[in-house]
C-alpha cells in the first residue's frame, strides 16, 4: 500500500504541492480565493503560474492547455508548448499567470447552440482554481470554464459552479434557522459509480456499428445471455484484472479516489466507483475516468465500450449519481443524526429534496436524455422514464404518520414533534435493495440512477442542485418569516410538503407495467423519448427556475435545447446509415455467398443421385432468400426514411421523424437481420458475433 501513497495524486498540483512550492503568502491568497469563490488577482496568478509550470516541467511536462468541457459532452483541450523564443536564438519555457487565468480557443468548432455568432468565433477559458491543474499525456491540464465573448456559457462546468452557488446560498439560509452558526459553507458531494462494458480489440475493428456508433446494430444473443446471475460480482477474468490495476494507478496518480471495481450484471460489463467529493470536481474526475479508461483498455488491446447500450438483450450501462449535502464543519445534512434537533433539520432537507424532485421532474429527466440513453431508460434493467423517488418502508412510513398526525408503529410517542422529538431509528441497509427506483434515498445521500453511462454528470447536477436550491428557498422565506414560532412553522411546512408531494414517492418495482400506469394516474410525466422530454426544457416553469437562480440565462437554455435536439438527430441519422450500409455492403453479400454455395452443393448432390426430391440445401436456400428479399425491402424503406429525414428543417419535427418512423424500421431491419444470423454459415457471416464479444476475453 505504500506505493499507492507514493502515487496517489502525484500528477496533481493539489493542496499539499501548493503549500510546499508557493510562497507563503501566495498560497494564503490562493486558498482564499478557492474557499471564497472570487476571482484571482493577477500578482498571485503569476506567482501560482511560476511555480505550477516548473513543477509541471519538472514531471516531464513540455505543453499546457486549458481542459473543459464543451457542449459536445466529451472534454476539449488546445495545447500550447512553454517554449519561448529568447534574444540569443535560444528558448525559456515560459508560462505567465495571464495564461494560467484565460486562454481564447477559437471556440467555432464546438456547438454553441446560435450563441457565438459566426463573426465571432472567440471564445474564452478561465481557470476554475476550486479544481486542481494535472498533468496528462507531457500535458499541465488546467481545469477551465468556457464562456463566449459575450458572457454565455458554452460549456458544461460554469452552469455546475453557478448552481453550487445557489444552493450554497439557499442551504446556509435554512442552516442558519437551525443555528449552526459555524458553518461558512454548504457545497454538494458526489460520486457517480460508473459502467461499462470491454471487448477485444480485433472484434471491434471489424464492426463499422461499433466503430461509429459504439454500439452494436445487429446481432443475436447467443444461447447464454445474463439468465444465469453469474457475472455480478463473480470472477474478474485476468486480462480485465491487469486492465484494473492499471486503470486505478493512472487514476490515482491523477488523484480520483477510484475504490471499488467489480464487475456487473451484464456479461463483460464492469464498474468503477470512487469516492464522493466535491461536485464539480467529482464531474471533471468522471471526464478524466472515461477518457482513461478508453486509453488504457487500448493499451491491453480492448476496447472500453462507454455507450448506453452497446448490446440488445444484455443490460445497458449507467452511471449512479449518489447525491448529498455537506458543511465545511463536515456535517452530511442528509444524515439523520441522533437529537430532535438534527432529525428536524435532516427532514427539512429532505422534504426539500422530494419537492425539487416532484416540481422538475421533467427537467431531471431531461438532465439524462440522449439518443443512447433513450435504449435504455424504460428497459428491463434501467429505471423507467418516469422519475419516481424511494425511500424505503420505514421512512415512508415515518412521513406518513407526521402528514397524518398519527402514531408510527413502534415509536412510544403520541406523535412525532418535529424539532421536539426524535425520529424512530430506521435501519439504512432497507434502502438501496430497490435497484428499479430513478431516485433513491440510500440512508445518508440520494442514489440518482437515469444518467447513462456516456453522458457527463454535469447536466443531472446542476439540474438538481438548482432544483433543491428552489425548495430551500422557498422553504427559508417561509421559515425566516416565522422565526418566533419556529418549531410550529416547522412541523406545517413539512406536514404541507409531504401532502403536496407524496405522489411523487414509490418503493415498489419500477420495471412493472402496473407502475407506469399508477404513475400517469398520479399526474406523473412519462417522457419515454428524448424529442419527447426535450420541449420541456424551454417551457416557462423551467426558465424560471434557472434565471431565478441565475444558473442559465434564457438564450443559454434555448441554446442548450437546440443542441440536444440536433444531436439527437445526428446521432440517429448516423446509426440508420450505419445500418442500411452495413446490410448491403456486408449482410446480403455474405447471405448471397452462402447461397451460392448451397446451391453449388445441391446441384452436385442431384446430379450424383437422380433420385434425391427435396434437399436439406434447398430447404435452407429458400429460408434464405425469403429472409433476404424481406431484409433487403425493409432496408430500401430504412434508406428512403433517411432521406426524408434529411429533407426537414426543423429538428424538433426532424427528431420526431426519427422517433416514430426510422427508428422502429431500423428494428424491422434488425431484427430480420438477425434471423439470417442464426441460420448463416460462420464462414461467411461477416461480423463477429454477441458470442465473441461478450463471452472471449
Ligand atoms: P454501494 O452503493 O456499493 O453500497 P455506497 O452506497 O457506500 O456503496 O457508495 C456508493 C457511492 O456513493 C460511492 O461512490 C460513495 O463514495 C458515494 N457516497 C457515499 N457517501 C456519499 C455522500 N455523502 N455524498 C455523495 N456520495 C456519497
Ligand atoms: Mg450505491
Amino acid at each position: 500500500m505504500s506505493h499507492v501513497n507514493e502515487i496517489f495524486g502525484s500528477l496533481v498540483f493539489n493542496d499539499a504541492t501548493m503549500r510546499e512550492k508557493l510562497p507563503k503568502e501566495t498560497y494564503k491568497a490562493l486558498k482564499r480565493t478557492i474557499q471564497n469563490g472570487k476571482s484571482l488577482d493577477p500578482a498571485v496568478a503569476s506567482s501560482v503560474a511560476s511555480a505550477m509550470k516548473d513543477w509541471a516541467i519538472e514531471r516531464g511536462a513540455t505543453h499546457y492547455t486549458h481542459w473543459f468541457q464543451p457542449l459536445s459532452g466529451v472534454t476539449a483541450e488546445k495545447h500550447d508548448g512553454f517554449i519561448a523564443p529568447t534574444d540569443d536564438g535560444g528558448v525559456i519555457m515560459e508560462f505567465s499567470g495571464k495564461e494560467l487565468i484565460k486562454g481564447e480557443p477559437d471556440a467555432s468548432s464546438f456547438p454553441s447552440g446560435g450563441l457565438r455568432a459566426t463573426f465571432e468565433a472567440r471564445g474564452y477559458t478561465a481557470w476554475d482554481p476550486t479544481s486542481y491543474a494535472f498533468i496528462k499525456d507531457s500535458t499541465l491540464c488546467i481545469p477551465t470554464a468556457f464562456c463566449s465573448y459575450g458572457g454565455e456559457s458554452l460549456d458544461k462546468k460554469t452552469p455546475l459552479l453557478r448552481s453550487m452557488e445557489a444552493i450554497n446560498r439557499q442551504a446556509m439560509r435554512v442552516i442558519r434557522l437551525f443555528g449552526n452558526d459555524d458553518v461558512k459553507n454548504i457545497v454538494v458531494t458526489v460520486g457517480p459509480e460508473q459502467e461499462y462494458f470491454l471487448i477485444d480489440k480485433k472484434y471491434f475493428s471489424q464492426r463499422n456499428d461499433l466503430m461509429y456508433c459504439g454500439r452494436t446494430l445487429f446481432g443475436a444473443m447467443p444461447p447464454k445471455g445474463q439468465e444465469m446471475d453469474d457475472h455480478y460480482f463473480g470472477i474478474i477474468k485476468p486480462r480485465v484484472k491487469a486492465f484494473m490495476k492499471d486503470l486505478d494507478e493512472e487514476l490515482w496518480k491523477l488523484g480520483i479516489l477510484a475504490k471499488t471495481e467489480h464487475n456487473e450484471a451484464a456479461p463483460a460489463q464492469h464498474e468503477l466507483a470512487p469516492i464522493f467529493t466535491t461536485t464539480n470536481i467529482a464531474a471533471d474526475h468522471n471526464q478524466l475516468t472515461m477518457e482513461i479508461m478508453k486509453k488504457v483498455a487500448n493499451r491491453h488491446d480492448m476496447v472500453c465500450l462507454l455507450h448506453e447500450k452497446p448490446f440488445d438483450g444484455v443490460n445497458g450501462s449507467g452511471k449512479h449519481n449518489n447525491w448529498s449535502l455537506s458543511t465545511d464543519t463536515g456535517v452530511n445534512l442528509l444524515e439523520p443524526g441522533k437529537l430532535p434537533q438534527e432529525n428536524a433539520q435532516f427532514l427539512t432537507f429532505l422534504c426539500a429534496v422530494i419537492k425539487a424532485v416532484d416540481e422538475y421532474q421533467d427537467m431531471i429527466r431531461i438532465s439524462a436524455a440522449g439518443a443512447g440513453n433513450d435504449h435504455r431508460l424504460g428497459a428491463l434493467e434501467a429505471p423507467p422514464a418516469v422519475v419516481s423517488m424511494f425511500l424505503g418502508d420505514e421512512l415512508t412510513g415515518i412521513l406518513e404518520a407526521i402528514e397524518n398526525n398519527t402514531v408510527y408503529a413502534g415509536h412510544e410517542e403520541n406523535q412525532m414533534k418535529i424539532g421536539v422529538h426524535v425520529l424512530p431509528p430506521f435501519p439504512k441497509d432497507t434502502t438501496d435493495r430497490n435497484r428499479t427506483s430513478p431516485f433513491a434515498f440510500t440512508g445518508n445521500k440520494f442514489e440518482f440512477r437515469m444518467i447513462g453511462s456516456s453522458q457527463s454528470i454535469s447536466d443531472a447536477n446542476t439540474v438538481i442542485n438548482t432544483a433543491v436550491a428552489e425548495a430551500l428557498k422557498q422553504f427559508a422565506d417561509i421559515l425566516e418569516a416565522e422565526k418566533d414560532d419556529f418549531n410550529n412553522a416547522l412541523n406545517r411546512l413539512i406536514r404541507d410538503t409531504i401532502k403536496k408531494h407524496k405522489r411523487i414517492i414509490f418503493n415498489g418495482n419500477g420495471y412493472d407495467d402496473a407502475w407506469i400506469k399508477e404513475a400517469e394516474e398520479r399526474g406523473l410525466d412519462n417522457l419515454r423519448t428524448t424529442p419527447d422530454c426535450l420541449p420541456r426544457m424551454i417551457s416557462e416553469k423551467n426558465i424560471k427556475l434557472f434565471t431565478d437562480h441565475k444558473v442559465f440565462t434564457e438564450t443559454e437554455m434555448r441554446s442548450r435545447y437546440d443542441i440536444l435536439i440536433e444531436n439527437y438527430c445526428k446521432v440517429s441519422n448516423i446509426e440508420a446509415a450505419t445500418m442500411a450500409n452495413m446490410c448491403i455492403k456486408y449482410i446480403i453479400p455474405a447471405v448471397t455467398n452462402y447461397i451460392g454455395e448451397l446451391s453449388a452443393t445441391a446441384n452436385a448432390s442431384k446430379a450424383a443421385c437422380k433420385n434425391a426430391i427435396c434437399s436439406y440445401e434447398e430447404k435452407l436456400i429458400e429460408k434464405l432468400s425469403c429472409l433476404a428479399n424481406r431484409l433487403y425491402d425493409h432496408n430500401e424503406l430504412l434508406e428512403e426514411l433517411i432521406v426524408k429525414a434529411n429533407d426537414i428543417s426543423s429538428f424538433q419535427e426532424k427528431a420526431e421523424l426519427y422517433r416514430d418512423e426510422v427508428i422502429p424500421q431500423m428494428a424491422r431491419v434488425r431484427e430480420t437481420a438477425d434471423c439470417l444470423e442464426l441460420i448463416t454459415s460462420k464462414k461467411y457471416w461477416p461480423l463477429p458475433t454477441y458470442g465473441d464479444m461478450l463471452y472471449k476475453l
